[in-house]
């Protein structure tokens, strides 16, 4: 394209963070010229372009074309972007890397472009990652990242542009892998022929195109494969770029798919994310309701059901099901739709409790792509029928071209058709295509291809259609999927299991006060002694589910992100513990009498679950201490010279934990140097070194005011401490252990372990809503390959009777067999504590950190459970003047519990209870309330009712049942 007309420049650098447009638009600007550099990291300037339409064009489709100085071995999205505005303070488009136009109306050009100078932190290699200052503000520096390269008005030619495209789709046919060799022979003559005639300087452009349509016109293969294209822009809420910036991605992407949309009838985008939505419904009104009339008609759509695309192996069971009862919440209450699918093309793995709660939230169908990067094992299927831990199926694809970035080029869609591992048997599969993360989404150059591939020989056949489409049609031809039992673990990314331990430790804190807040305010507001906060929890619950996106809560994000995330968890949790400590206070009423409420859903000591109670103090026998040994009624504890555990015995059994000549509660550390994702992934070969952490700096024990045991042992290693506190209780089975550590370690892996004398071929780890069993054994690829997984607030080792280790706020988790000494095997668990990945945050984990833990002997999964709430929703004491009667008592089998009580979100004033089968077993109970039940039914996720139900419930293993009570 060769420049019609250069544009006057001037600029205002805003100095601190983004403004709105009246702010940038009353601000004095400077003269500015291409070639100067612009944008100190994280800066944002605008420009006005300024210029006229010389008359010889004015009836041609004339362009503003700008360059902010784009690197061409960056991707889009991860470099300068901007969003150009008109003086009036419409939005007009965004313009990115390989989007860099913005359309031009009548004769006079002025453009106000906000441009955001985003650090690069990689180009297209994206194994190039490396520590880098350019992550945080107050790190980045203010030296200039860009330079304007170019900015000028040019013609569009429609005919030339055809002529690119078909060129390019053309040639396509002989890149790799292989198309049809005489098919090769005859694009390659095609070629030829055009070439001939082609003369840039003389361009006759018909002449050119001719050789080419025969090929282009050529009609696909009667057996050719499927592909349902749609438009899609993975937008990471926020990962190498702050919260803030995520908003403009947004704003950007959604201009251009709307520009798009405009001149091309036939685009189809998808858009994840409530979130999303809503950050553009505040910060662009007018672009929030363009996109709903397109929603409207059925071309714009809000997919995945969603708050954000979250994470879905770290959050707790409740967390999930908000997820989706937050996103088609959203979706209903603005659109009037719900969305069928649930999208997560790149979370890191999918719990197995998925099925289920996706069914329960409405949607029929499950799309990832991730799992095309297991390292060790292929997937077998890309469409097929996933099976949860529970028994619901769903049916699931996995787009088979690799990628949920598509650019819908030759190669790509016939590596799709390929690859596509159902062929044979199903013909369908389907593309999200559009640059994401603030690339810009589609392009009129995707849609170019996507036209000329319809129908064309050596192609798949593509279509732009609805995810939903897709769907359909893939499961009307093939009503019998291969299926696919239990989680989708991702053979890959471990280490966000435990990376930026802070966001870990944040959100189990903030699921439990959630859980708490809710509890004691329904109960007040059912009691008629508070109104219930439903503003401030929603508001509390949406900060959770937002903080549990897919590179947050997993700490993959720049050092940014994770600072101001710390900060987040700590003023929500100031938050719900006010909201907590006023239906508490409104409950207990004005006194001085201790009562103890028990938030969790098993009884302790006597006060019930969900209630308070004043309660009798309990005279026990006081535990006993001595240096090396820590002794109780219930648990003897022996520890070495060095601290280290060596015998736990269980008193009421004598079952020993601890195998022979082995150690518990022993802190491990491990260079960790994974190859290519820093904060992403834990290498197997970590293992092949090990340094015990026994240095003693001090080593006392005692006995407190309460008769509890304990022990205290400071430690120091390289450049950190630890302070490990073994606690021993009267009345209580096990040991627990309190852990404070200042983390100063780069590149170091941190673990807890116990050697335990179990003999076992599998263990069973907490998940939403139950728990998955996985071989600790290495029978297959597939069970090698598990060498790090997650686990919520337990594990369980056992046949079933073994023990339990319970934690407050890690998941990263291993079980192996080991040789037993005297025979026979015997096994190590070992909780991850701490890493200090360089990559993307060169600080990450750095500072100090608390842990706590439960090793329970002679335990069997109830016991599991059970330690893992009491752990993490220990009862509290308030002074009052009365007890509180549980609002909702499930009497009946102990396996069915209650994760969560609360109101209705229509403000009905109805009671919502969540409850769950937790052991893997039938159940079967009677809902008691407190109050008297008008009705009872059964609703799904989004409180709606889908069955009557009178107060007896029997659940089929690890069943969620929501039940909706009117007062
Ligand atoms: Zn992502």
């Amino acid at each position: 394209m060769t420049p019609v007309a250069d544009v006057e420049i001037t600029a205002w650098d805003v100095g601190g963070e983004p403004v709105p447009f009246a702010v940038a638009a009353d601000a004095s600007y400077r003269t500015f010229s291409v070639g100067e550099a612009w944008g100190k990291p994280w800066g944002t300037t605008w420009f006005r372009m300024r210029g006229r339409v010389p008359g010889a064009v004015r009836h041609e489709r004339v362009e503003l074309v700008v360059d902010l100085g784009w690197q061409a071995d960056s991707a889009p999205g991860f470099q300068a972007e901007g969003l150009a505005y008109r003086p009036d303070g419409t939005v007009i488009k965004g313009v990115q890397p390989r989007n860099n136009w913005v359309p031009v109306d009548g004769d006079e050009v002025d453009v106000f472009l906000e441009a955001a100078a985003n650090p690069q932190f990689f180009g297209h290699d994206i194994d190039r990652f490396r520590p880098t200052p350019l992550g945080d503000l107050w790190s980045a520096g203010t030296e200039p990242q860009y330079t304007l390269a170019a900015a000028a008005l040019v013609v569009r030619d429609p005919a030339v542009t055809g002529l690119l495209a078909d060129l390019e789709v053309v040639a396509g046919l002989l890149t790799e892998p292989a198309t049809d060799p005489t098919l090769r022979a005859v694009a390659t003559h095609a070629i030829d022929r055009a070439l001939d005639v082609l003369d840039a300087q003389d361009l006759d452009v018909d002449a050119v195109r001719k050789p080419l349509a025969r090929v282009l016109e050529s009609p696909a293969n009667a057996s050719a494969h499927r592909i349902s294209a749609v438009g899609h822009a993975h937008i990471d809420s926020a990962w190498l770029w702050p919260l803030r910036e995520t908003r403009r991605k947004v704003a950007r992407t959604v201009a251009n798919v709307l520009e798009l949309m405009d001149s091309d009838g036939g685009l189809v985008y998808v858009m994840s994310a409530a979130q999303h939505w809503q950050w553009l419904r505040e910060d662009h009104p007018a672009l929030f309701e363009r996109a709903r009339q397109r929603v409207a008609e059925g071309r714009f759509v809000p997919v995945g059901g969603m708050w954000v695309e979250s994470d879905t192996v770290l959050p707790g069971g409740e967390a999930m099901v908000r997820q989706f009862a937050e996103g088609q919440r959203f979706f209903l209450e603005h659109f009037g739709v719900e969305s069928r699918v649930a999208w997560l093309p790149d979370s890191f793995g999918y719990s197995g409790a998925l099925p289920q709660i996706v069914r329960l939230a409405g949607i029929d169908y499950f799309l990832t792509q991730k799992i095309s990067w297991n390292r060790v094992n292929r997937f077998p299927h890309h469409t097929l029928e996933w099976i949860g831990i529970d028994g619901t199926a769903v049916f699931t694809h996995f787009p088979p071209a690799d990628t949920y970035n598509g650019e819908l080029t030759a190669r790509e869609l016939v590596y799709t058709a390929q690859n596509f591992r159902e062929k044979g048997v199903a013909t369908r599969s389907l593309i999200p295509f559009g640059y994401g993360d603030g690339g810009g989404g589609p392009t009129r150059e995707m849609l170019a291809r996507a036209a000329r591939a319809h129908d064309m020989e050596g192609l798949p056949r593509v279509r732009i259609e609805t995810p939903e489409a897709f769907f359909d049609a893939a499961r009307a031809e093939y009503p019998d999927p291969p299926q696919w039992y239990g989680e989708l673990y991702l053979e890959l990314h471990r280490g966000t299991l435990t990376s930026q331990a802070a966001m870990k430790r944040g959100n189990r804190r903030s699921e439990q006060l959630l859980r708490a807040a809710e509890l004691w305010a329904a109960t007040a507001a059912v009691a008629g002694v508070a109104d219930y906060p439903y503003d401030r929890l929603r508001e509390a619950w949406r900060t959770v589910l937002l903080h549990q996106f897919h590179d947050i809560l997993p700490g993959s994000s720049i050092g940014w992100v994770h600072r101001e995330a710390r900060q987040t968890y700590e003023s929500l949790a100031e938050s719900v513990q006010a909201l907590i400590t006023a239906a508490q206070s409104a409950l207990a009423g004005p006194g001085s009498t201790p009562i103890t409420f028990n938030a969790g859903p098993i009884a302790v000591d006597g006060v019930p679950a969900g209630g308070a109670a004043a309660v009798q103090a309990v005279t026990r026998q006081p535990a006993e201490a001595r240096r090396e040994e820590l002794r109780t009624d219930r648990t003897i504890v022996r520890l070495g010279p060095d601290g280290v555990i060596t015998s736990i015995v269980d008193v009421v059994t004598g079952t020993e934990a601890v195998a022979p000549g082995g150690r518990a509660a022993l802190l491990q550390l491990h260079p960790d140097y994974p190859a290519h994702w820093d904060a992403w992934d834990v290498d197997r070969h970590y293992r092949a070194s090990v340094v015990d952490v026994t240095d003693v700096r001090s080593y006392h024990t005692g006995v407190d005011e309460h008769g509890t045991a304990y022990a205290v042992i400071e430690r120091a290693f390289r450049s950190s401490t630890a302070r490990q506190t073994v606690i021993v209780r009267p009345g209580r089975p096990g040991v627990e252990i309190h852990l404070e550590i200042d983390w100063h370690e780069k590149q170091r892996l941190l673990k807890l372990g116990f050697d335990v004398d179990v003999h076992a071929d599998r263990a069973r780890f907490e998940t939403q809503f139950g728990h998955v069993a996985r071989a600790i054994h290495e029978n297959t690829s597939w069970d090698a390959a598990r060498f790090e997984v997650a686990a919520h607030r337990w594990v369980h080792l056992g046949e079933p009777v073994g023990v339990a280790l319970a934690n407050d706020s890690t998941y990263g988790h291993e079980v192996r067999r080991v040789a037993r000494r005297g025979g026979g095997m015997a096994a190590v668990v070992r909780a991850t504590l701490l890493r200090g990945p360089q990559f993307p945050d060169p600080d990450t984990d750095r500072g100090r950190h608390e842990f706590r833990f439960h090793l329970v002997p002679a335990a069997t999964p109830a016991d599991a459970v059970a330690a893992g709430y009491a752990l993490n929703l220990p009862p509290v004491e308030r002074p009052g003047a009365r007890g509180v009667q549980p609002l909702i008592v499930l009497d009946g089998d102990p396996n069915l519990l209650v994760e969560s009580v609360k109101l209705a979100d229509d403000r009905s004033g109805d009671v919502i209870a969540r409850i769950y089968e937790a052991h893997g077993v039938p159940g079967r109970a009677i809902v008691r309330t407190s109050f008297d039940p008008v009705a009872m039914v059964l609703t799904d996720l989004l409180e709606r009712p889908i069955a009557e139900t009178g107060p007896e419930l029997r659940l089929r293993p690890f069943q969620i049942v929501t039940v909706r009570i009117t007062r």
